[in-house]
């Protein structure tokens, strides 16, 4: 029998399991468009398609390696308890960072008060779901759901997570509301803290960086499906400079390989700066799984095998298997 080798499991801090169903399709001139396809897949949902559609996505993220999984949920509570269930039908460890929702968007996404929304998440904790605070974004939540929210989040030491930067529009609508931009919002509400994750910050300015940096908040990149997007390059060697954790996401799951995330993570820098040195490969391994572990406030989650056998590692020496797996790999070698 070939060898192995053992991993930390890879974590997914950041996924919208119904978004798979999109693979494939015509998604759109841009990520307005998109999004428009996206809300009709996010309608037809009941508690009975995410129960059997999330499994066979969960399983199949747990087969490219992802062991445990950060479900940014935003279709409903009965929603939020089916994809526990899927959870645990197929193998992975689940956290719901169910999501405040107060305007736009589909009528299931929101709740009336903010109020109503920690009711939800008390309701889910208390059934024993492992649970996240998500406000969707600036976008869906105004300054007095944020304040409450990040409020509780201090209090309970629950994770938060919120979608911040991804598209220039959004910047510019955060503009003209509050004359601030996403992460100036966010830091003035309070839910820029150590507890906090921020999805994508694609178009983050110096400055919000700096917010970030100051705050000990983390980043949850997607880089493949910023890519299919249309987002932008995310802004590594600025987050790099200022020493902000980072983990990945596997998000719209248009594709899901934790080796391809950390290789265009990896690759975007690299362009950026000419430099090959930016990220050892045990530092990208540790964005993969520990950093996404922090991120949602995970102590333990199940590790994984390395086929070595694979003919994707043939010839490479045992110390330089950690650097083949992140250049050269593909989910595939991951037992
Ligand atoms: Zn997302």
């Amino acid at each position: 029998m070939a060898e192995r080798l053992s991993l930390p499991g890879f974590v997914d801090a950041h996924s919208h399991a119904f978004q798979r169903a999109l693979r494939g399709r015509d998604e759109g001139r841009d990520f307005w468009a998109w999004r428009d396809g996206m809300l009709a897949e996010a309608a037809r949902q009941t508690p009975e398609t995410v129960r059997s559609g999330y499994a066979q996505v969960y399983r199949e993220l747990r087969s490219a390696g992802y062991t445990a999984v950060g479900e940014f949920h935003y279709l409903g509570f009965e929603e939020a308890l089916a994809a526990w269930d899927a959870a645990h039908e197929a193998g992975v460890d689940l956290v719901v960072l169910h999501t405040a929702y107060a305007r736009g968007g589909l009528d299931r996404f929101r709740q009336e008060s903010v109020s109503e929304y920690l009711g939800e998440v008390e309701e889910l904790a208390g059934r024993g779901v492992r649970i996240g605070l998500a406000p969707h974004s600036v976008r869906a939540c105004p300054p007095d759901w944020l304040e409450e929210i990040g409020r509780y989040a201090e209090r309970e030491g629950l994770p938060l997570h919120v979608h911040a930067d991804e598209q220039p529009r959004e910047i510019e609508e955060c503009l003209a509301e509050h004359e601030l931009r996403p992460l100036e919002l966010l830091a003035r509400t309070g839910c820029l803290s150590p507890h906090t994750t921020i999805v994508h910050a694609t178009h983050a300015s110096a400055a919000e960086l700096d917010l970030l940096a100051e705050s000990g908040a983390r980043v949850c990149l997607c880089p493949t499906t910023e890519a299919n997007l249309g987002d932008g390059f995310a802004p590594v060697e600025g987050l790099l400079a200022r020493g902000i954790p980072l983990c990945i996401g596997s998000d719209s799951n248009v594709r899901i390989d934790p080796l391809e995330e950390l290789r265009e993570l990896d690759g975007i820098g690299r362009r950026q700066t000419g430099r090959r040195d930016l990220f050892s490969p045990a530092s990208l391994l540790a964005i993969g799984s520990s950093e996404g572990a922090a991120a949602l406030r995970l102590d333990e989650w199940h590790g994984v095998e390395v086929d070595l056998g694979h003919p994707s590692l043939r010839g490479i020496e045992p110390e330089r298997i950690p650097g083949a797996l992140v250049a050269g790999c593909h989910a595939g070698v991951l037992l």
